[in-house]
């Protein structure tokens, strides 16, 4: 198979598809690859690195999408890219076109087939693909890190000679993978850390890292389909926010993660509870960029936000400010996905091939030119 790889148009995307790593282990396999000339760049991967790897390198887009037979991708497509694909042409990325933003109409014009990693099953088979959780945990990483730096205080507890320091005390609120990676982080880093999530489940993995578990005395979700949260009533919605108030005004920082999926992101810290914060406190909002707002009412994407004295970060494609190590592992998931949805070197492309592999027939939205 004919695979491509292009720089990414979408604002603020330093990530790239594939990596050379990556590239390598699709050649490995009997496929080609062909990178627009710089794709990796924001990534720290250059055009060498590919050819050294075995792929080969096109100066425009139009070039690779010439030739290819499967377009790798990060983020949505745009209306240019989509239209200058070959009629035919499979995509695999994480924007499903069926979400309502994005290129679809040109995909169906395409006869494109699309393939979003978004929706990959969480089954044991599917654990090399999952670019969803790669990326939370880079995201969460970050979110740890940003929010010490932020913070006009030390995370760790410090005794000098001028006397002690405490340190710093972190709640995360929403303890799935992103949720995690920030306690840890902020753990390393030697910070008191408390942590909150509506499943049940997540009390004993927040435990396992060293962190307190929150319980509220509210209800929370003991059943989950497929691992995920499900959106909460508007009543419960406001008892959890009223039942988590005195924690967030104790905490130095709060770190925030919670989404469900498909749906808005639940909001758990309104203005009058950033204002029960203390002066310099801070809050990392990693669900900021969410079209329909955030898990804090005042952030706002890729912004600090002063409110009071507390100042609040809202993340925007946070994966993107790690670019290379979130590309490595992006890539690791879509090297694994593109063998995986592979017979002899041909991607699986009839409806009953799609419908008999239960990843394929999880991530396969368009099937040449049409939305199942
Ligand atoms: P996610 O990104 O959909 O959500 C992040 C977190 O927000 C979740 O833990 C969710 O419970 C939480 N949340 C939602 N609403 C909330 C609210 N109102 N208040 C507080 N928290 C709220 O989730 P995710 O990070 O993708 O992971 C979800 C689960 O799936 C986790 O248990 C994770 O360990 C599990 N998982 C399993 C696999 C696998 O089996 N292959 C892979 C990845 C993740």
């Amino acid at each position: 198979m004919q695979i491509g790889v292009l720089t990414e148009q979408a604002p603020y995307e330093r990530r790239v598809a594939l990596t050379p790593e990556s590239a390598g282990r699709l050649i490995a396999a009997g496929h080609s690859v062909h990178v627009q000339s710089g794709a990796g760049l924001a990534a720290d991967e250059d055009d060498d690195a590919y050819r050294a790897a075995g792929a080969m390198i096109g100066k425009t887009p139009d070039e690779i999408l010439g030739i290819v037979d499967l377009l790798t991708a990060v983020g949505q497509l745009d209306q240019q890219t989509a239209s200058r694909l070959s009629p035919g042409t499979a995509v695999v990325g994480l924007a499903s076109p069926k979400d309502g933003r994005g290129p679809a109409g040109v995909l169906v014009d395409r006869h494109a087939t699309f393939f979003a990693l978004e929706l990959l099953p969480r089954i044991t088979r599917a654990q090399s693909m999952d670019a969803l959780s790669s990326q939370a945990m880079v995201a969460g990483y970050r979110a740890g890190l940003v929010a010490a730096e932020r913070l006009p205080r030390f995370f760790p507890l410090l005794m000098t000679a001028a006397g002690t320091v405490p340190p710093a005390k972190v709640l995360v609120l929403g303890a799935g993978v992103a949720g995690l990676q920030a306690i840890a982080t902020a753990k390393r880093l030697g910070a008191v850390v408390e942590a909150y999530d509506v499943r049940a489940a997540a009390a004993e993995e927040i435990r396992s890292l060293g962190a307190k578990f929150v319980s509220l005395d509210i209800e929370s979700q003991t059943s989950t389909t497929g691992g995920y949260a499900r959106e909460q009533a508007a009543d419960a919605q406001a008892r959890q926010r009223k039942a988590l108030t005195p924690y967030v005004a104790a905490a130095d920082a709060v770190i925030t993660t919670a989404a469900v999926p498909g749906r808005p992101a639940p909001l758990l810290v309104t203005a009058e509870m950033v204002e029960k914060m203390r002066p310099g406190s801070v809050l990392v909002d990693l669900a900021a960029d969410n079209p329909n707002g955030g898990n804090c009412e005042l952030s706002r994407p890729g912004e600090d936000v002063r409110h009071g004295g507390v100042l609040i970060h809202g993340g925007r494609n946070v994966p993107s400010e790690l670019a290379g190590h979130a590309s490595r592992l992006y890539g690791a998931n879509m090297s694994a996905f593109i063998l995986a949805m592979c017979r002899d070197g041909v991607l699986l492309s009839t409806p009953e091939e799609i419908a008999a592999d239960e990843i394929a027939a999880a991530c396969c939205v368009l099937l040449k030119g049409e939305f199942r």
